[in-house]
């Protein structure tokens, strides 16, 4: 890519750039955040960046874990800032990297907030969510003109540990006709007990997606009363995505992955082999 038409924004030293590494695949990296990762001084990680993007760092960038391994409590957020602005005022070109989009359920936003109060200029690099284009790996659109006209995104874990409770799930069962649910394993059986409680039929399907756009990718399908227990018995491992709506269908036709691996798609047309009504 020597030869690249672009005009990248240069990285100065004693900047910070915030930048998102997609779902896995490097092939999804934006040409903003490859650009980072070959001028950048020190890469501080997270736990989503995966081995194959962070290859891509330039010989003399200096990788710097932040994030949780084996089992070892995660370093706290404001230790993370702080390693950030250290970094910056060394005069390093820091890039933050973290999974999917900084600002999606990333923690972005407050790492951003931390960099304007301690003065440290910094660029945003958004990338390819996991709700977004993990799901697509999977063969699964977001959204369908005959499907859903919305899509919600929540995370199925507060900053507690515990299901949020600021959500409304009677609302969401009612009015988000697709859910995308980040963090949602955990707490699975209660998410999904509250959704059939406000009224969502408990024969909705569901995906689980993990480790979407590796090789590791797998992807579960189930319905919303059985989920929880189907992801303990098939043992999914994180980080996984739970997708609960009509579009889950679709991956019938359009698992393209599948196919390019020599699987067999069904050619049927997947949304009105039954009906798409949902109560509720
Ligand atoms: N900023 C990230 C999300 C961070 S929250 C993004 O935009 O994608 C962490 C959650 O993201 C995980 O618990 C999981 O739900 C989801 N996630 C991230 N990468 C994933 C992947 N490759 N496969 C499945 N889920 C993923």
């Amino acid at each position: 890519m020597s030869d690249h038409p672009l005009p990248f924004p240069v990285f100065d030293p004693g900047w910070v750039w915030l930048a998102g590494a997609g779902p896995g695949d490097p092939g999804l990296l934006t040409l903003h955040a490859w650009h980072g990762l070959r001028s950048a001084d020190v890469v501080v990680y997270d736990a989503l960046a995966s081995a194959a993007v962070l290859s891509l760092a330039g010989p003399g960038a200096v990788l710097e874990y932040a994030g949780k391994r084996g089992g070892r409590p995660s370093p706290r957020q404001p230790d993370i800032s702080r390693r950030i602005i250290q970094l910056a005022r060394q005069g390093k070109r820091v890039l933050r990297l973290k999974g999917g989009d900084p600002f999606v359920f990333g923690r972005g936003g407050e790492e951003a907030l931390s960099l304007v109060a301690a003065g440290v200029p910094f660029r945003v690099i958004p990338g390819i969510t996991a709700g977004v284009g993990g799901l697509a790996y999977a063969g699964i659109p977001v959204t369908h003109r005959d499907t859903n006209h919305a899509v919600t995104f929540l995370t199925g874990h507060a900053a507690t540990g515990d299901v949020p409770d600021g959500l409304d799930w009677p609302a969401l069962a009612r009015g988000a006709p697709v859910l995308i649910v980040y963090m949602a394993i955990k707490h699975l059986g209660t998410i999904a007990a509250r959704l059939i409680a406000g009224g969502r039929d408990a024969a909705e399907p569901v995906a689980v997606v993990s480790n979407a756009s590796l090789s590791t990718q797998r992807i579960l399908e189930t319905r919303l009363d059985r989920c929880a227990e189907d992801v303990a018995d098939a043992s999914v491992e994180p980080p996984a995505l739970v997708v609960i709506g009509p579009v889950v269908r679709l991956r019938a036709a359009l698992d393209w992955l599948g196919a390019l691996n020599g699987e067999t798609v069904l050619n049927a047309d997947p949304l009105h082999s039954r009906s798409l009504d949902r109560t509720g």
